[in-house]
């Protein structure tokens, strides 16, 4: 038997049939009633004529329907092409048409936008509707086609089948369609599950959007591991707690923006959070300063980070628990990302593809059976991200000798000034230890002198003050002159993408119009 996704499904309902698969608000699901409704849901797509390899669609929240669209799709051998909900109806429109893709379920937040979509999408025909509240019209009701639908075999779709086009985050600009294969998948679930041991955790929570890889990549996870998910619909830090609360949940994983959230909501100290046990977090940088918060106020948790994207799907690095407890090394090692999962490969490599010795930043490389098949209908773009399998992530890091991998900056957002390399990360690192200092995010604009010039974008915590001055006078304390911010602006908030990161791109927007930068 090949890796094929749909196994959990299987292996679920032979051997936990009565218990709990999901719970998504009032709605709970038994592996044996998820099972039922996968293979009704196969039923109906293969009804509607979606053969296998065609794409199929969903705009929608979290929900347990999420999780029926992902094993329903694979089970008839269709391939899901999840839509970022963040995108506008012509964005949408684009990646539907992108994917040829006829068919498209949604829920209640955006049936509204069905009449547009349908006007300007060239594929779309089919628009089946999964909410409670009013159908878009001539949307085709989800819980009537179950009804009806006859049950179909699976079509036991697995290895190198395409299973998803899933679009990257959009943190650096138009995102891309990302192949990945059944295997890719698979194989990522289970080396996460093995590289982060879940000592403990028999309830899972979903909170991280389920159509970027991270979301479905944990959901697949504990499908995988036969945990109950507790899926939140959206970020909302008094649902996440609530949910944690009432359902004992003992995993989860935020990105950093959304664990700052998260702790440093005015109704943190009234839930009881004790039962999780394990913070996963990644997808960006985080800063030194918010992980030991993050630590202090989740003292039972033990953290642990993940480096990826979804051209990885999404792992290649994980920081274990272990480097996360009290030690000589910690504070050395909590700025790394993490060692190689067992089955990647990480390289360092120059802009020539030389590879680099221990210490040196240069791009970062991964290899192994994680990586992409390509970019949807993007050969150039795949040609210059993979080469000899290796996997080009447009990120800047290094080794140490121990094989610790320290994520230095995004290529693009790297700051060139006066030929001397300045990652935006480490600026940041500092900036972020001062108290009043909410979030900030560093970046390079046009100087005449030095081609570009550090500039700082600051919000800062109710209440509190700060000037240009005081920032820059703080970190000529912590780093090299160079380093330092030239300029430093006060923001009320940043603009974050849909899986909350940092867009930079648009905070650089305005100072280069008009000029060009190398890179983005
Ligand atoms: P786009 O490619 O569309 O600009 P994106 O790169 O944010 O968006 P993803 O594939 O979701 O899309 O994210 C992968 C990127 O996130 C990585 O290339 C890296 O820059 C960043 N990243 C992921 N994990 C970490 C981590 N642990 N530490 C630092 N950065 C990380
Ligand atoms: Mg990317």
């Amino acid at each position: 038997m090949t890796m094929s996704l749909t196994q959990s499904i299987h292996k679920g309902r032979r051997e936990k049939a009565d218990e709990t698969a999901a719970i998504c608000g009032d709605e709970r699901r038994s592996w044996a009633e998820l099972a039922g409704r996968i293979e009704r849901l196969a039923g109906a797509l293969a009804a509607l004529a979606v053969a296998p390899g065609d794409r199929v669609g969903m705009m929608a929240l979290n929900s347990v329907r999420y999780l029926e669209y992902f094993y329903g799709c694979w089970w008839t051998g269709a391939v899901v092409n999840p839509v970022n909900i963040r995108w506008n109806p012509h964005e949408v429109a684009y990646s539907l048409d992108d994917c040829d893709t006829r068919v498209l379920i949604v829920d209640d937040a955006f049936a509204p936008l069905v009449p547009q979509l349908r006007q300007l999408s060239r594929s779309l025909r089919t628009v089946i509707f999964c909410g409670r509240g009013t159908p878009p019209e001539g949307a085709l009701g989800y819980e009537a086609l179950l009804a009806e639908a006859a049950p179909r075999d699976d079509l036991r779709r697995g290895g190198t089948d395409l299973a998803a086009v899933m679009y990257t985050g959009g943190t650096t600009g138009r995102p891309k369609g990302v192949m990945l294969g059944h295997d890719n998948l698979y194989i990522n679930a289970l080396s996460n599950a093995s590289a982060v041991p879940r000592v403990g955790v028999q309830v899972g929570l979903v909170v991280s959007p389920m159509f970027h890889v991270a979301g479905c990549g944990l959901s697949l996870l504990m499908a995988q591991r036969l945990v109950p998910q507790v899926i939140v619909p959206v970020f909302d830090e008094v649902a996440i707690m609530a949910a944690v609360q009432a359902h004992r949940a003992n995993e989860m994983f935020l990105v950093p923006t959304m664990i700052k959230r998260l702790i440093e909501h005015p109704r943190f100290a009234e839930f009881d959070l004790s039962s999780l046990r394990l913070m996963l977090y990644g997808a960006a940088p985080i800063d030194a300063t918010l992980l030991a918060q993050a630590m202090a106020a989740l003292p039972g948790a033990d953290f642990a980070q993940a480096y990826g994207m979804t051209e990885l799907a999404p792992t290649v690095v994980t920081l274990g628990p272990e480097e996360h407890r009290p030690g000589p090394q910690r504070e050395r090692l909590l700025r790394a990302a993490g060692r190689p999962v067992p089955i990647a490969e990480v390289r360092i490599v120059d802009g020539e593809g030389r590879e680099l010795p221990p210490g040196e930043v240069g791009e970062i490389t991964a290899r192994g059976p994680m990586v992409m098949q390509g970019y949807w209908n993007k050969p150039a773009e795949t040609a210059a991200a993979l080469r000899d399998g290796w996997m080009h992530t447009g990120d800047m890091g290094r080794l140490d000798a121990d094989g610790y991998l320290f994520v230095v900056d995004r290529l693009k957002d790297m700051i060139v000034s006066g030929g001397e390399n300045v990652y935006s990360a480490e600026v940041e690192n500092a900036i972020a230890q001062l108290p009043q200092v909410s979030m900030c995010a560093v970046i390079g604009v046009p100087d005449e002198r030095w081609g570009e010039r550090v500039h700082a974008v600051l919000v800062l915590r109710a209440g509190q003050s700060l000037d240009e001055a005081a920032v820059i006078t703080h970190c000529r304390a912590h780093i090299a002159g160079y380093k330092c911010p030239r300029s430093v602006e006060f923001r009320a908030a940043l603009p974050l993408s849909a899986a909350g990161k940092l867009q930079k791109f648009e905070l650089r927007k305005p100072f280069w119009e008009g000029r060009s930068r190398n890179v983005n």
